[in-house]
Parts: structure tokens; C-alpha cells; sequence
């Protein structure tokens, strides 16, 4: 076939462009993927009650939403059959684990694959495989004691064991805990009050289920001063708790200077959630991930693993955990 000067050079200017393009659009993709999203088909089981708000809808939604915003490429299902038990022996009693495993074995199941998740997404981090992920995970977590049963919807306090796994096992001391949850983290309060190498940072309603979280409690012994309770109340706007985030978190952790930092990230705090009474926005989310995102790069190379807590209104749960996930994506 014979073909124009003319023609070639559109041909080859047509290649080049495309190779271009395409090596643009690679590049934007392989940028863009700073976060992933964790998760297992394990948390469409369990359930407490028929009607009952946690339920599985809750990471169903979170899925879907993930798709239709077409960042389906992040989502990871972690099938795994790693032994966590040795980790959660770091933080509840075999009682406890005994208790849970007789009277409620799937529950039990769920939240273990719960702290599979939480720890494998450590190593990613650790292994730089990721820089910073979200678990999409259920039960929550961090009412968790080890009164042998299930507080507050939880069973095993995720938060609390994946705190003490990479302390224990990639010898990073200072771990930063921030709950964003409507509701106290009493158990996670309670596991580190006596200890400074876990700064605890909760914003929550302290009249509201479990009725803990005074900004009296600091911390006892060696670890006063490193368990912050900031008491909001109903109608709480975004202004209010970015406010806090400002004013009271950021000069602590300058302080602190976390090696590692850890999100119990409950949206129950949102606007027209069913058990809050909070009108954050999703904007709101947005912001305090890109506060703790600066926080991150500066003290401990972008490091950040967040973890699903509370969060009933199906949609809105969704939609606020996509707003952060996007923000945990836009690293800059
Ligand atoms: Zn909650």
C-alpha cells in the first residue's frame, strides 16, 4: 500500500499521541492509587438481629458506592488464613475469647476476619505496598471489653490489636489513635489509659451510648495526658469539630509525634445518621482525613491505616466513607 508524505506524518502523529496519552493515563492511575480498600465476603454474615443497624448492608452499600464512583481498582477482598489469635491475646482474655467462641461462634468468626484485615493492611503499609488503606470492616470495634460478651455491637476491639501488632511486630512505638465515631471508644480508652506510647484522641457525645468519655479522663501514671475525650454535642457542624482537630489535636500530636497513625473511623457521626445526633457533612470527613493526611506525611511517611466503626444510615455511612477514601486516594 502506498500512502501520502502528507498521510504518514498524520499517521505517526496520530501514534504519538496516543502513546502519549495512554503513558499519561497510566501514570495519573498508577499516582492515583495511594489507598486501598480492604475487605472480605465475610462481612455479609453475621448479623444480631433481624432489623438490627448493623448489619451487612452496611459494607454492601460502602461496595456499591465504590463502583458506581468507578474506584472499583481499589477495593482488595484480603482472603487470608493467617492465626490472629496470638494478637488479640495482646489485648482481651482468653475468657473473653472462650466466652465469645461458645455463645456466639459466627460473631466471633467475623470480627477475627475483622483483625485480618486490620493486620494484613499493616503490612501493606509496612511493606510499602500501599501508603495509607481503609478496612471496610464489620462488627466495629472499640466498645470491645473483655466482659465475655458483645458491648455495643463489638467483640474484639480492632483499633486496640492492630495498635499493639505494629508495635510489637515492626517495633514502631508511638501509635496515634483517632476516633471520629459519634460514639466513645471506652474499650479503646480503657486498654491504653495507663500507657504513653498510644496517644487517644476521641471526639464524641459523652451523654449518648456508653455514656464514658469525660474530658476529665487524661490518662493515669505514665500515660496522663495521653487519652484526650472532647465531649460535642447534638447539632454538632463541621466548623465545630474541625475547630477541635485544630486547636486541640494538632498541637498534641506535634508533641507526640506519632510513628504510625490509626482511625476509628465511625460515621455515625455524619448528618441524619440513625443512633447520632451530629450534622457533619461529608465535606467534613473530607477535611479531617486531609488534616490527619498532613499530620502523617510529617511525622510518619504518609502512614495511615483507617478502620470502619459505627455508621447506620446505609447511605449515608456510604457516602461519607467514600469522601474519605477519596481524600485518603488524593495524596499530594
Ligand atoms: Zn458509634
Amino acid at each position: 500500500m502506498i500512502i501520502s508524505k502528507r498521510e504518514f506524518i498524520k499517521f505517526s502523529l496520530f501514534k504519538l499521541f496516543s502513546f502519549l496519552f495512554l503513558k499519561l493515563n497510566l501514570k495519573a492511575s498508577i499516582v492515583k492509587r495511594n489507598t486501598k480498600v480492604l475487605t472480605n465476603l465475610i462481612f455479609f454474615e453475621h448479623l444480631i438481629s433481624d432489623d438490627h443497624p448493623e448489619n451487612p448492608n452496611r459494607i454492601k452499600y460502602i461496595l456499591n458506592y465504590l463502583k458506581k464512583s468507578k474506584n472499583s481498582s481499589l477495593l482488595e477482598i484480603v482472603d487470608t488464613n493467617r492465626d490472629v489469635k496470638k494478637w488479640i491475646r495482646e489485648i482481651h482474655t482468653d475468657k473473653h475469647i472462650y466466652s465469645l467462641k461458645k455463645s456466639n461462634p459466627l460473631a466471633e468468626k467475623v470480627s477475627r476476619y475483622a483483625v485480618k484485615v486490620c493486620l494484613t493492611g499493616v503490612d501493606k503499609i509496612m511493606r510499602k505496598q500501599s501508603k495509607n488503606i481503609f478496612c471496610a470492616v464489620r462488627p466495629p470495634g472499640h466498645h470491645a471489653l473483655n466482659t465475655g460478651k458483645e458491648e455495643g455491637f463489638c467483640y474484639y476491639n480492632h483499633v486496640a490489636i492492630t495498635a499493639k501488632y505494629i508495635q510489637k511486630k515492626f517495633k514502631l512505638k508511638k501509635i496515634l489513635i483517632i476516633d471520629w465515631d459519634y460514639h466513645h471508644g471506652n474499650s479503646t480508652e480503657f486498654f491504653f489509659y495507663n500507657d504513653p506510647s498510644v496517644l487517644f484522641f476521641s471526639t464524641h457525645d459523652q451523654f449518648a451510648y456508653p455514656g464514658t468519655g469525660s474530658p476529665k479522663r487524661q490518662g493515669k501514671g505514665k500515660g496522663l495526658g495521653f487519652n484526650i475525650n472532647v465531649h460535642l454535642p447534638c447539632k454538632t457542624k463541621d466548623k465545630e469539630i474541625i475547630k477541635v482537630f485544630h486547636e486541640i489535636l494538632i498541637p498534641n500530636v506535634q508533641k507526640f509525634k506519632p510513628d504510625f497513625i490509626l482511625i476509628s473511623a465511625g460515621f455515625d457521626s455524619r448528618i441524619n445518621d440513625t443512633l447520632g445526633c451530629f450534622h457533619l457533612s461529608d465535606d467534613c470527613f473530607r477535611e479531617l482525613t486531609k488534616i490527619l493526611m498532613k499530620l502523617s506525611k510529617i511525622y510518619c511517611d504518609n502512614r495511615i491505616l483507617s478502620i470502619l466503626e459505627g455508621g447506620y444510615n446505609l447511605d449515608g455511612n456510604a457516602k461519607a466513607t467514600l469522601a474519605h477514601i477519596n481524600e485518603l486516594n488524593n495524596l499530594n
